[in-house]
């Protein structure tokens, strides 16, 4: 049957030129976004970014998640922007909200005081927390996502530079990967004091889980005892479900970190928390970087050297200058 959209001032337009493209193999994966109903224009500008530049001929489905209800504009608007399957969740609420052992006000103390200290994003936001702790510990264990084996997180407000010329699911599938990412960032200090020594208490007391090939050096420098900060952009995903949900290591680790409060007493992200997990969990030629596709959110951008053919075959319209390489190469 023909969707039609509802109250959508921009709804997407396919546009297909010549022969369409047919690809003899898929891999059992799924977008996912997690979205508020009023992020529904950012949705569908990503939708139109990843329809246009990947999936208008290979139709992998969308999973759309949120706290709340699904609106009838946002299910209608974002159904109407893809001809593939459209799929909608909302997540029980103790997988959300604050649970009880949180001391409510160690936690707003704690908000408050990281409120006064200039340029630290979502400081004093709650829900901003909820999504951390929501991406660090549940996400997979979504029942919409259990007959999937790979997802590519998508958010609001995206773009792709470049055509996506191959199936990077597939790449994964073939290659034997877990993670992909593209950009990697260091996560400030502010929001995750604690958060280095209190994993490293869990490896420690479970170093079983440590994978003899790990990436730590990615993590640590020296060993284990600092922390490098670095993080992988974790707006960009692409990863192996099988890895979230089937490793003891990281359900473990992830309990450990939420009994230690760390997602409310101060700002644990889901960057920090896979970046380490990833790092230390899997065999380091499990993990991939994407450094071919072009990627922009926020104005943090990786965009391919204009000298490599991928370039030119991908059609690509951003501007290697501003890619992060360049940018913060010292
Ligand atoms: P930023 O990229 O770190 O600035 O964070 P965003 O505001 O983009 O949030 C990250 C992702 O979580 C996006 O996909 C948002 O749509 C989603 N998100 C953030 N807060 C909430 C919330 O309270 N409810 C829901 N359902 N989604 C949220
Ligand atoms: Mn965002």
């Amino acid at each position: 049957p023909k969707k039609e959209p509802l109250s959508c001032s921009n709804p997407f337009e396919f546009d297909h030129h010549g022969p369409r493209p047919t690809y003899p193999r898929k891999a059992n994966a799924t977008f996912l976004t997690l979205a508020r109903n009023s992020d529904v224009e950012g949705v569908i500008h990503s939708m139109k970014q990843v329809e246009g530049r990947f999936n208008k001929d290979r139709h992998y489905p969308w999973v759309f998640l949120n706290d709340k209800p699904f609106s009838e504009e946002f299910i209608a608007c974002t159904s109407a922007a893809t001809a593939s399957r459209t799929y909608y969740g909302q997540i029980p609420r103790e997988q959300w909200v604050q649970p009880d052992f949180i001391d409510e006000e160690k936690a707003t103390k704690a908000r408050k005081a990281m409120s006064k200290i200039r340029g630290v994003y979502y400081a004093d936001s709650v829900p901003y927390r909820n999504m951390c702790r929501f991406y660090s510990g549940f996400f997979y264990k979504q029942p919409l996502l259990q007959n999937f084996k790979y997802y590519w997180r998508v958010e609001p407000d995206i773009n792709y530079r470049c055509e996506i010329e191959y199936d990077p699911f597939l790449y994964l599938q073939d290659n034997n990967k877990s993670y992909g990412f593209t950009i990697s960032v260091p996560e400030q200090y502010e929001t995750t004091p604690t958060l280095w020594d209190t994993s490293m208490e869990f490896f420690n007391k479970n170093p079983r889980y440590l994978d003899p090939n790990n990436a730590m050096r990615f993590a640590s420098k020296d060993g284990g005892k600092t922390w490098t900060r670095c993080t992988y952009w974790t707006n960009f995903e692409i990863g192996d479900l099988d890895f979230f949900r089937e490793s003891e290591g990281y359900n473990k680790y992830f309990e450990h970190l939420d009994a230690a409060g760390g997602f409310y007493y101060e700002r644990w992200g889901d960057a920090p928390m896979h970046g380490i997990a990833v790092s230390l969990l899997l065999d380091r030629d499990r993990i991939h970087h994407f450094d071919d596709f072009a990627y922009e959110h926020t104005a943090w951008e990786q965009c391919p050297d204009p000298s490599t053919p991928a370039y030119e075959r991908g059609r690509c319209t951003c501007d290697y200058k501003n890619s992060m390489a360049v940018k913060w190469k010292r």
